[in-house]
């Protein structure tokens, strides 16, 4: 018999093996010299894989085929169409062409593009990426041919978070491929990053949704005292699964394995409610596809099962945040990892090449790293004591430090290396399970692959790699080009090892990065402090930043202008509409209760002291509950006055206004509804509360 993984996995993908076998040998191999080369895919391939795509899809019971795309929401975006097309005799027939495939066009003017789509030319167009594969989608309504596609205007400008991933790829793939020639690698002829992302998330019971605004409409909690019972009391993390939620966590591998997403390990996270999945890792691209996939399937698969799957950074105040840790690492399609530290010296200083490459991007470019995790819920998440802090750093383990301080006594001292060539001490073997886990860090390097851990739980992961692969093939760029031009190569290899970690030393910290002294030592080593989204989102303002994006070919002038408005668009919205739910809740559901229990209580006192009770000091209880309605309806106002305000044209200011005006006020009456939580008797309180829900049946 089967197991169950072989029999599901890949079920719904139209994976590379199923390619081969369903068209001829010419056509696969002029696809892969596609995938492979970059060269334009020619027009008959096309038409052939189209034919076996859809006949796949059609024996499956597929009707219907949808270009898939990432717009700037963030979120995937799809427009069906059946596979219906009049054939030549006035009859009907199942086609999908060629053309279909690799281009579709849409009128796609409500989605944000930040001014790039100018009103008379409404239309963009998706184009297919041939590198990640077609998969199904079964729903109860039918099932549905899903082909990944980049989506641009009709200019060819970005109106999307995959096209400059793409072109990220191509610059990193361009310049690692030039220092790999110069260490001797002839056979090497594609070289893609990888990224494995575990993803965190917390489930609830669905019957909540309908009790709590909040979360029905932002995803999250924007009001609630602190729980009884905290996060260090449950003793959650890495515990017994209970029965719900492994039922839920069993077809959720079951469907991801389908959709040929290799989902591997599940467990507990630290907070109640809270989860997480981790599948095994892929080239970039298909990655974030997959974690797309991944947070749909959740979504649709807790739904299905009376929970509600909370993909926000914060969705809880008091417990800890959810992430997205983005592994990543660099490799050749000869399947060397470029991380992974080598048996030879020579390997070894491949190794440290690049791994310097990446300490000179992450320090140069550490706003931008900064901006690509930058939303106004991952605002609440970053900095806390529980997520990384939103100053950049790099954690390179003991080992790897005690390394780097060798290499540059060496190369101060060049008399003593004479032996070693590069100046590079043999690295110790074992040292991947050295690297000790430093939770505390923002980039850490894990032994072969460093793991980005501020991306929040809901980002898209493309931003992230989108920087990552830039600003390191920048960094090849820089390093290649003194290389070729340089007469002693060893000696150059030296002095470049000198200048990066000389110069960039200031970025590496193995301490604790949530500590107090950290943020004082950052700022001393002059590391950018960037509090918040407003603040980072200016960073794609700066000549140096666009000068990048520009050289390699990852964003126009022009898209970077769109993506700044978009970014500052989506911020304003989230704080005024989190601002506006809290407005309505304390207005419409609090201050009622308020009124109510207060007139209950008055005349309960009243009647209890007409027939001769004392109630001693309860009247001090009211007085107490009066006085913290009056505040929050103060608050309340206030709030409602900032929401009205008219909003400032300029997209910046309107931004840093929602921060400094809105959100302030939305916190400061939150903190007077939590108050009245805390006076108002349990029973009529008009919403469960975080001890009602994160300690619900799921949980224990
Ligand atoms: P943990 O960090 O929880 O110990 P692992 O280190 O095993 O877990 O892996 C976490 C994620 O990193 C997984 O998705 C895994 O596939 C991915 N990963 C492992 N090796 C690499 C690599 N070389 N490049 C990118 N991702 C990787
Ligand atoms: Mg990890």
């Amino acid at each position: 018999m089967k197991n169950k993984i072989e029999e599901l996995f890949g079920k719904n993908q139209f994976h590379d093996k199923l390619l081969k076998e369903r068209i001829p040998a010419e056509a696969y191999a002029s696809l892969q010299r596609t995938i492979q080369e970059g060269a334009e895919l020619n027009p008959q391939t096309a038409s052939v894989i189209a034919q076996a795509m859809m006949e796949w899809a059609v024996e499956r019971g597929a009707t219907h085929y949808t270009h898939w795309f990432q717009p700037l929401t963030g979120f995937t975006a799809e427009k069906h169409d059946s596979f219906l097309e009049a054939d030549e005799e006035g009859g009907m027939t199942l086609r999908l062409s060629g053309k279909r495939l690799i281009k579709g066009e849409s009128d796609a003017s409500s989605f944000p593009s930040g001014g790039l789509r100018s009103t008379f030319e409404a239309r963009g167009y998706t184009a297919w990426d041939c590198t990640s594969p077609a998969f199904l989608k079964e729903d109860n309504g039918g099932i549905t041919l899903y082909i990944p596609t980049a989506f641009c205007s009709y200019n060819g400008e970005a109106l999307d978070k995959k096209t400059p991933l793409l072109r990220s790829m191509e610059a990193l793939n361009k310049h690692a491929l030039r220092i790999l020639r110069l260490f001797g690698d002839k056979e090497t002829t594609k070289v893609l990053s990888n990224v494995g992302a575990e993803q965190e998330y917390f489930l609830i019971d669905k019957a909540f949704l309908k009790q709590r605004w909040d979360i029905h409409l932002t995803g999250k909690t924007l009001m609630g005292a602190p729980p009884l019972k905290g996060q260090a009391a449950t003793q959650h993390y890495y515990g017994a699964i209970t029965d719900r939620v492994s039922r839920f966590m069993n077809e959720l591998d079951e469907e991801l394995w389908k959709l040929g997403i290799p989902s591997k390990t599940k467990h507990n996270e630290a907070a109640p409610c809270q989860y997480e999945m981790a599948p095994i890792y892929a080239t970039v691209n298909i990655a974030c596809d997959q974690n797309h996939l991944v947070m749909e399937t959740m979504k649709k698969v807790a739904d299905r099962q009376g929970l509600a799957c909370l993909l926000n950074e914060k969705p809880f105040p008091y417990v800890n945040g959810s992430g997205k840790h983005n592994n990543w690492s660099i490799g050749t399609d000869t399947g060397h990892n470029l991380f992974e530290p080598g048996k030879t010296p020579y390997d070894n200083a491949q190794f440290l090449i690049f791994l310097s490459a990446v300490i000179r991007a992450v320090d140069k470019h550490a706003a931008l790293l900064r901006l690509s995790c930058a939303s106004a819920s991952n605002d609440r998440r970053l900095g806390g004591d529980e997520a990384p802090p939103a100053i950049i750093s790099i954690f390179v383990g003991d080992d790897l430090m005690d390394l780097i301080e060798k290499v540059k006594s060496n190369v101060e001292h060049p008399e003593r290396t004479v032996t070693l060539r590069f100046g590079v001490p043999t690295l110790p073997e074992v040292y991947r399970d050295a690297t000790d886990r430093n939770r505390t860090s923002p980039f850490a390097f894990t032994g072969n692959k460093f793991e980005f851990r501020m991306p929040g739980s809901s980002q898209s992961l493309s931003e992230c790699n989108t920087v990552l692969n830039t600003i390191v093939a920048e960094s090849l760029d820089h390093i290649a080009t003194r290389l070729e031009m340089a007469d002693d190569f060893e000696a150059e290899v030296r002095e470049i090892f000198r200048d990066i970690l000389f110069g960039h030393e200031r970025i590496l910290f193995n301490g604790d990065g949530y500590s107090k002294e950290w943020h004082e030592e950052a700022a001393r080593r002059g590391l950018p402090i960037i509090k918040d989204t407003v603040e980072a989102i200016g960073v794609l303002k700066n000549v140096p930043t666009q000068r990048l994006y520009e050289r390699y070919g990852v964003f126009t002038a022009s898209e970077l202008e769109a993506r700044y408005e978009v970014l500052l668009e989506q911020y304003t919205e989230q704080i005024r509409l989190e601002g506006s739910v809290v407005a309505d809740m304390a207005r419409r559901q609090i201050m009622p209760v308020c009124v109510e229990h207060l007139s209950h209580f008055a005349t309960s006192i009243v009647a209890a002291r007409a027939s001769g009770l004392d109630c001693k000091g309860m009247d001090e209880d009211m007085v107490d509950i009066d006085e913290a309605a009056s505040l929050m309806r103060r608050r309340l106002i206030e709030l409602e006055r900032a929401l009205k305000a008219p909003l400032p044209s300029d997209k910046a200011r309107a931004a840093a206004l929602a921060r400094d005006d809105v959100l302030v006020k939305t916190q400061l009456l939150s903190k007077a509804c939590d108050r009245l939580e805390k006076l108002l008797p349990r029973s009529i309180w008009p919403m469960p509360t975080f001890d009602d829900i994160l300690y619900e049946e799921i949980q224990v």
